[in-house]
């Protein structure tokens, strides 16, 4: 029995009204709904979760959110609970994606902040981390995530740390079009595990490690044959529901 479910997530980003996430999650129910050699997790913009609930909740598809607040109420402007993520039917959530970390200044600290409230409200929290090119060309790229996954994981018992997603997303490869070669995956996914293994010992093996950056249905199946790397982060190919379909047969047929 293998120890690790593994797990394909799409990230619309800013992308999708309603009635284009509807649409989206009937076509994609359609396609997936038998699907249960994966996780399938579709992560949306809190305005389509509600619609997200509707029409996936009852299905083996999951939903999830793109950020939270690390508060749980009260006199934040602007900002969205945990609780509020259950609500819609949301079961997983993205904490400290890199364009949240960049443009949006969120630091180590926040992070590990909301990645204690998602497990506090029962979410899995999928957490990103990853270097930018220039930290990679001055081979700062295991310093850097070693010390995002120290941080951001900082404080947690076993027994929530083996809950928690995490991300590999190597910056420079997020959108580009230019996804780090499978082998780079794999290296720093055991970095990454090791590094686990540091901070809680066995339960460093049951923790899921995704690799994101310009996956696409044509690199998914190698991606899947690393051992160290339990599935993807998808942005661009999760947009069209057909695609992203193609792209989890595919990491299917991998396993
Ligand atoms: C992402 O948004 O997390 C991502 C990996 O995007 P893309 O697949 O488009 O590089």
């Amino acid at each position: 029995m293998p120890i690790r479910h593994p797990i394909i997530a799409g990230n619309w980003k800013m992308n999708k009204t309603i009635r284009e996430a509807q649409d989206y999650a009937a076509r994609l129910l359609g396609l997936l709904g038998e699907i249960t050699e994966i996780d399938v997790v579709v992560c949306a913009p809190f305005t389509a979760l509600s619609t997200l609930k509707d029409e996936l909740e009852e299905s083996v598809i999951h939903i999830g959110a793109q950020d939270m607040s690390f508060a749980s109420n009260g006199a934040y402007t602007g900002e969205i609970s945990a609780d509020m993520l259950v609500d819609t039917a949301c079961t997983y959530v993205i904490i400290g994606h890199s364009e949240r970390r960049e443009i949006l200044r969120e630091t180590d600290d926040d992070i590990a902040k909301k990645v204690k409230a998602a497990l506090k409200a029962g979410l899995t929290p999928i957490l990103c981390v990853g270097e930018n090119l220039a930290q990679r060309e001055e081979r700062k790229a295991f310093a850097v995530v070693r010390s995002q996954v120290e941080k951001d994981l900082t404080e947690l018992a076993p027994a929530d740390l083996k809950r928690v997603v995490i991300a590999y997303e190597p910056i420079w490869a997020i959108g580009t079009g230019k996804s780090a070669t499978s082998a780079d995956a794999q290296e720093m996914c055991t970095m990454i595990r090791s590094t686990l293994a540091g901070i809680a010992g066995a339960v460093a093996d049951e923790v899921n490690i995704l690799y994101g950056g310009s996956v696409n249905a044509d690199t998914i199946a190698e991606l899947m044959a690393q051992p160290d790397v339990d599935g993807a982060l998808v942005g661009g190919a999760s947009l069209d529901p057909e695609g992203f379909a193609q792209l989890v047969l595919k990491a299917v047929t991998a396993l």
